[in-house]
């Protein structure tokens, strides 16, 4: 029998503050369109206090309190729920004990929250009527690499016996539940993805699927053309090409996993980012981006920018990568760098730029290399087919005070002095947003 192409729903831990609605949504997903597989996040702040668990690992009354406040979030556990609340506990006694936590042993415990979130909406769905069923992705065989943490689904390795495995109960009419953010290593222990890993968990399923589409269901604004904090006039987008879409979210924009459009442009499958309360004002990301060039800017802000002056400049070979595998060796990750034929400016998170100086220093005293700053910058990008083309158009007068300048045809990346960044993302917006569809 040849099943339908499904379609994978991932709701945020927001959302299921609205369990009603999530299931309504489930329901009418599974009566119209047949094959439905579900993606769950931790129930909102969950990750966070699991995560703040591993902070003090013997600080037992302070555990106590956080577990109580866990518990509370998940009334009515399964069985299975239940098991996964008292296995917590465990782990949490055991790290208490050795008084040290390492990257696997954290990530350990930070899956459960995707374990508890999955097993307290499951009762619910069958007391609805939903056939649903609970699946967790490292059981289901969803294998990443060793990066704790941080790590990467390997799809093309995992794909067939996922598959296999969701298309059996899609087939019995049933509707697999998923933990999101999860899995499991090629040493067979637990990995997480990254913080907001489930968007990446759903694209990842659906690519393995040959879903007919990915739908990430968020409680906030929908994906708008700037941060509604600082644009007030900022407004949905109601399309993205894959391309755009993966700057967007490696460009600071929260809104989506850095990782999530991957699996999904290799495949070729439709993603779209729906607000739970305003289902309308949805953001489709497929193959091409809609019309009228300019799609997005981001600030990220503060963040700090280090210039090294190479004497003798760019005749010196493997400067560059010289400096690069310094900071990485020391785990400080470059955002982006400017280079001209004798400075290299590196642009840092603001936290670690004491220590990428210190990174740095030996070139200083064995190349006697020039290191200058930290200075704190705004990284502002502007996203969309075109960028470069219309962001060259615009009489910014930050420009005269600019740090950096990267560009490729869809986006324009621009360091400013931290003072000016707002009120050049305010200036930007208005000529490159704004008015031109006004
Ligand atoms: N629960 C995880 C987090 O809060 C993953 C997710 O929400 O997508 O980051
Ligand atoms: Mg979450």
């Amino acid at each position: 029998m040849t099943l339908r192409h499904p379609v994978v729903v991932k709701f945020g831990g927001a959302t299921l503050s609205s369990p009603a609605r999530v299931i309504g949504w489930i329901r009418r997903r599974h009566d119209e369109e047949g094959p439905t597989v579900i993606v769950l996040s931790a129930r909102a702040g969950v990750t966070d206090l699991l995560g703040s668990l591993l902070i003090s690992p013997r600080a037992r009354a302070a555990h106590a309190r956080v577990l109580a406040h866990i518990t509370d979030l998940h009334p009515g556990l399964s069985r299975v729920g239940r098991i996964h609340l008292a296995r917590l506990h465990r782990l949490v006694q055991e790290m208490e004990g050795r008084g040290k936590i390492s990257p696997p042993e954290g990530d350990r415990i930070v899956s459960q929250g995707e374990r508890l979130s999955v097993y307290w909406l499951l009762p619910q769905l069958l007391a609805a009527g939903i056939p649903a069923v609970g699946v967790e992705a490292d059981r289901l065989g969803i294998v990443t690499d060793n990066e704790y943490g941080a790590s990467t689904i390997l799809v093309a390795r995992c794909a067939a016996p996922v598959r296999r495995t969701l298309k059996r109960w899609l087939r019995d009419g049933r509707v697999p539940v998923v933990t999101g953010f999860i899995g499991r290593s090629l040493q067979g222990r637990v990995t997480t993805l990254g913080r907001g890993g489930s968007d990446y968990t759903a694209t990842a399923l659906g690519a393995m699927l040959g879903a007919s589409r990915v739908e990430l269901v968020k409680r906030g604004v929908p994906v708008l053309t700037a941060d509604p904090r600082w644009i007030p006039a900022a407004r949905p987008i109601p399309r993205l090409s894959y391309v755009e879409a993966e700057e967007l979210a490696q460009f600071g924009a929260k809104i989506l996993h850095p990782l999530t459009v991957e699996p999904a442009r290799d495949s070729n499958v439709e993603i779209r980012v729906v607000p739970l309360n305003d289902p309308g004002a949805l953001t489709v990301i497929g193959p091409t981006s809609g019309p009228g060039g300019m799609r997005a800017l981001t600030l990220l802000s503060p963040v700090c920018l280090l210039r090294i002056r190479v004497p003798g400049g760019r005749q010196r070979p493997g400067v560059v990568a010289e400096v690069s595998r310094r900071l990485t060796s020391a785990g400080v990750n470059i955002i982006t760098l400017f280079t001209s034929s004798t400075l290299l400016s590196v642009v840092l998170e603001s936290t670690r730029a004491s220590d990428g100086r210190k990174a740095l220093q030996p070139l200083v005293d064995r190349d006697r290399m020039v290191l200058e700053g930290p200075y704190k910058v705004g990284l502002l990008t502007a996203i969309g087919e075109g960028a470069l083309r219309d962001v060259a158009r615009l009489p910014l007068a930050s420009l005269r005070r600019g740090e950096g300048l990267s560009a490729t045809p869809r986006s324009v990346t621009l360091a400013v002095p931290v003072r000016e960044a707002r009120r050049t993302l305010v200036s930007m917006h208005r000529a490159l947003v704004e008015r031109r569809r006004a």
